[in-house]
């Protein structure tokens, strides 16, 4: 079935394929998790395996909630959108994660009011997987500057720099891979679903990194228009 939906959909945005992937596998994956655990009330000789599988499945179970979470509206809208006020919602949903996680957040948002052609909520999902990956690079708190600036040639300029772990030399040229995840319980989908949905609104995704330092994510959008604030 998952064939047939990625040869005849129009697969216009990552939102439609992922959607797509994990409402045909949500069903089946429950299903099993049910005669698995049937079977388990049964045989009460292999309880280490059930284990293995109960976990397993609950694996795949993230990794499709997490896809669906990028799922959309049917039709994506395009329309100019206020980078600033996307981003002071986004950080407003996220600022109880940091708080507990101990990190504080600073927006240097300029005057000028920014706009990118661009569906609002999945440009709010892209945001807010950067600013995920960003907090759980600091388990132990830190500050996230989000810096918004205009770069020569009316091109917008956002930055997400963390103070985190940092990605190692060996990993930097993986990030970005659909599942690669160094997390025990990543999914390894948020930077790869990210990227396509900054690119798909013709922007492109930076990745600067020092293992023990810290992660700077610039994304950088043609500008569709600023107002003097
Ligand atoms: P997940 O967060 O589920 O692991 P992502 O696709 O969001 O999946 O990220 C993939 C990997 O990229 C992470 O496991 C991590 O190794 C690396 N990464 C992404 N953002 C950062 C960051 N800000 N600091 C350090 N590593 C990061
Ligand atoms: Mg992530």
């Amino acid at each position: 079935a998952i064939a047939a939906f990625l040869k005849t959909e129009q697969l216009s945005t990552a939102g439609d394929l992922a959607e797509g992937i994990a409402r045909e596998l949500l069903q089946p994956i429950t299903s099993i998790k049910g005669f698995a655990q049937l079977l388990e009330r049964e045989d009460q000789t292999n309880s280490g395996y059930f284990a293995v599988i109960n976990s397993e499945i609950d694996r795949v179970v993230r990794i499709l909630r997490e896809l669906l979470s990028f799922s959309e509206p049917k039709f994506s809208t395009q329309k100019a959108e206020n980078l600033i006020s996307l981003l002071n919602e986004v950080i407003l949903f996220l600022e109880p994660q940091a708080r507990i996680a101990n990190v504080r957040i600073v927006f240097d948002a300029p005057t000028e009011i920014f706009f990118v052609d661009c569906d609002r909520s999945q440009m709010k999902q892209a945001f807010i997987n950067y600013i995920k990956n960003a907090i759980e690079a600091m388990p132990k708190g830190g500050i996230l500057t989000i810096v918004c600036k205009q770069l020569p040639g009316r091109q917008l300029s956002v930055t997400f720099t963390d103070q985190g772990v940092g990605v190692p030399k060996e990993f930097l040229s993986k990030i970005g891979n659909l599942f690669f995840t160094t997390k025990e319980n990543g999914t390894g989908l948020g930077f790869s679903v990210s990227k396509r949905i900054v690119e798909t609104f013709h922007g492109t995704v930076k990745l600067f990194s020092k293992e023990n330092v810290g992660t700077t994510i610039q994304l950088i959008f043609p500008s569709s228009g600023t107002i003097k604030g």
